[in-house]
């Protein structure tokens, strides 16, 4: 039967309670579904050690050997079973905590060895391995590569540990045998050598070597990434058919602000980025496009010039950003950019009163606003526009998708978007996350600014770091001291920030000291911000609510307490706060002294470089792209089963050309040879595997 439609349920080994922890746990319903669970490696079995060649704990190994002696320890159901076994080149201690009394061992008989080495007591242990008189081996057990399963809690539970998936897996094999219909047409599989649904089925399961493993597990990749940029491309074609705002005319208000208002030259990447977006204003077509530019790029002045040109074009502007305190800080910048310009500017956000949001809202619904600068106080629905014709969101990570959605409904057809993010975005996760979206570049500081020079100090050496803050201030400048809070550990969290703010407030008797945190009445919030910000307080003691966008050009001191426990990302953005005056300016990252091996890479790369880019690479490679900041809140668009974003930069390429060669000449996918791609997006769309970050807005 067609495994595509047989019942996981009634496959050999699983029955109904297996079946419903598949369900649940893997979204498998078909047997087909559950040849798509792959391996997430293999283990050689056709290669033998010897005990003294045994060097780490990751790798399961197999030996022949024999039992030299065995006891049992403890008694009653703590009663574990323990056994000596060895090769002629060493020892090793066998275990058994379960089901000891069906263990039976005989001395000096020639066994075949199978587990996974641990290292207790400084000698090397099995716990429960796998072993089998020679005289019962047969060949093929000991012949290619073993699959190794990915399982959860509740799959053991029931039974299927990896060696238990692999038997029900194995069991399906003579009906996969038979074949099962293609998901790649002959055309594709010619042009880019790839195998078979059918015969990279077989082997990424049960391989015949490694070389038909590798072919196998490449043509799933390819299968993977080219449905994935199927999907895309196709959204992206429809996209291009929006009807958008015309913004045609470089007018007034542009003119003006740029012959008499610019507070500086605009850098080369300014102003090619401002082409590229009116480019898209005036095109008649909706504009989806992402801003990126590492923090301090000067991404702000951008988006004003671009909320100029809509006002030329008689249309509003909305600015959306994540916290109150960049809302404010955007407002004054902007305001005091605009002053004498006639271009009228508006804050709202949650902190807008109620007295103030009747003349706010009649403002905006007659359109004597032409640009509203707010939190996502400014998505509620009673927060009408005249004429809404460019929404620009920045820091867009920390909006979810719903929220930025509610914007698009603003007006008769969806407003031109522009997503500003300081976050630069791996080139892969950018192709997947936001392959629909056109991307500009800010990849030009303004001239002058002098690289922030990045250290490492451990906690004990706290007097070198008080001796450099003294220095600073003297120089006249400002310290930010920051903390991290996470929410799961909030408490201890905010005592580890009041403790820093004390002992700061003895070391330095002679220096005022602002702090702020989440936690504050919006209004102390702000009022220790401006104590900052003016100069009163030389020092501010801070959690994150600081990341986002404060501009102090005074500061030139980031310190980061407990830097461990922050993404590299976020340190990264932090950093961003200082080096924004013309005086050399410095971060500092604290830690503790013994450091996991990540975490020592995260703060080496911060010392190494401040190429936002090089860090946002590096950060994919050690974390992975699912737990990637700015991917949390949002979420990861695709889950993917085999292919990398790491690893498989290349063949994304590669999936994404093909996919845009058939897409190119048949955009609905209408023709005979295009039906098998339709039909496969069908299904995936039906089985919920292809939810789409911008498939949802739309
Ligand atoms: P971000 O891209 O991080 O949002 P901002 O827009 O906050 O960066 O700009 C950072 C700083 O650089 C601001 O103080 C801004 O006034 C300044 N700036 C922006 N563009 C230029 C420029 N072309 N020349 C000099 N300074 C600039
Ligand atoms: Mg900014």
């Amino acid at each position: 039967m067609d495994l595509s439609v047989r019942d996981i349920t009634f496959c050999k080994n699983v029955g109904s309670r297996r079946a419903d922890i598949l369900r649940k746990e893997l979204k498998v319903v078909t047997a087909l579904d559950l040849l798509y669970h792959f391996p997430y490696r293999y283990i050689d079995r056709s290669r033998f050690y010897r005990i003294s060649e045994i060097a780490d704990e990751d790798t399961a190994v197999q030996i022949i050997g024999q039992i030299t002696e065995y006891h049992p320890i403890g008694v009653g159901p703590s009663k574990r079973l323990s056994a000596t076994f060895t090769d002629g080149t060493s020892n090793i201690e066998l275990v058994w905590f379960k089901g000891v009394k069906y263990v039976k061992l005989e001395l000096n008989t020639p066994y075949l060895l199978f587990g996974k080495p641990s290292l207790f007591n400084h000698t090397w242990n099995i716990v429960h391995p796998e072993l089998t008189p020679m005289s019962k081996v047969k060949p093929e057990m000991t012949l290619g590569l073993e699959p190794q399963y990915p399982t959860t809690e509740g799959m053991k539970r029931a039974g299927m540990t990896s060696k238990g998936l692999r038997q029900i897996i194995a069991s399906l094999l003579p009906d996969l045998r038979a074949g099962v219909p293609d998901t790649l047409g002959a055309d594709l599989k010619a042009k880019y050598k790839l195998v078979s649904l059918t015969e990279a089925l077989l082997n990424v399961h049960f391989p015949k070597d490694t070389a038909s493993m590798q072919r196998a597990r490449e043509r799933l990749k390819f299968e993977e990434l080219f449905y994935i940029q199927l999907q895309i491309l196709r959204q992206a074609k429809r996209r291009e058919k929006n009807i958008g705002y015309p913004m045609p005319l470089v007018g007034k208000k542009f003119h003006a602000f740029y012959r008499d208002h610019l507070p500086f030259e605009l850098t080369g990447a300014q102003k090619r980025v401002l082409h590229e977006i009116h480019g898209d204003l005036k095109s008649g077509r909706q504009m989806n496009r992402l801003l990126q530019g590492d923090v301090g790029s000067g991404k702000t002045l951008v988006a004003l010039l671009c909320a100029l040109l809509a006002a030329d074009n008689g249309y509003q502007t909305c600015i959306m950003v994540p916290t109150e305190i960049l809302a404010k800080q955007h407002m004054e910048t902007v305001s005091r950019m605009l002053e004498g310009t006639g271009v009228k500017v508006a804050l709202l956000t949650g902190s807008t009163t109620r007295v103030q949001r009747g003349p706010l809202h009649e403002a905006l619904r007659s359109g004597e606003i032409d640009i509203l600068i707010g939190t996502h106080a400014l998505i509620e629905d009673e927060v009408q526009f005249a004429n809404l014709g460019l929404c620009i969101i920045d820091e867009q990570h920390r909006f979810g998708v719903k929220q930025r959605s509610r914007l698009w409904l603003k007006n008769e057809h969806a407003p031109h978007i522009l997503v500003m993010t300081a976050t630069p975005i791996p080139r892969t996760l950018a192709m997947t996350m936001y392959g629909d979206l056109q991307v500009s570049t800010i990849d030009e500081l303004p001239p002058g600014r002098k690289p922030v020079q990045t250290f490492h100090y451990t906690f004990n050496r706290r007097q070198s770091i008080n001796d450099f803050i003294r220095k600073q201030i003297a120089l006249g400048r400002q310290i930010y001291v920051v903390y991290p809070l996470i929410k799961e550990n909030e408490k201890l969290d905010m005592q580890d920030l009041q403790n820093g703010f004390n002992q700061l407030c003895e070391t330095f008797p002679e220096y005022r000291i602002s702090m702020v945190h989440g936690q504050m009445k919006a209004a102390d919030k702000e009022a220790q911000m401006q104590r900052f910000v003016q100069g009163e307080t030389q020092i501010l003691v801070a959690t994150t609510v600081i990341e986002v966008g404060v501009n102090v050009p005074n500061a030139t001191v980031m310190i980061i307490e407990n830097a461990e426990r922050f993404g590299l990302s976020q340190l990264h953005q932090l950093r961003g706060r200082v080096g924004r005056g013309a005086d050399q300016s410095y971060c500092v990252l604290v830690t503790r002294t013994e450091l996991a091996k990540p975490t020592r890479q995260r703060m080496d790369i911060m010392v190494a470089t401040n190429d936002g880019f090089k860090i946002a690479d590096t950060d994919l490679k050690l974390r992975g792209p699912g737990e990637m900041e700015g991917t949390l809140q949002s979420g990861t668009p695709f889950e993917l089963r085999i292919a990398s974003l790491v690893t498989d930069g290349q063949l994304l390429e590669i999936a994404r050309h093909a996919a845009k060669d058939i897409l190119d000449e048949d955009p609905d996918l209408s023709s005979d040879m295009n039906r098998i791609y339709k039909h496969r997006l069908d299904i995936l769309r039906q089985s919920g595997q292809a939810n789409m970050l911008w498939g949802e807005i739309l």
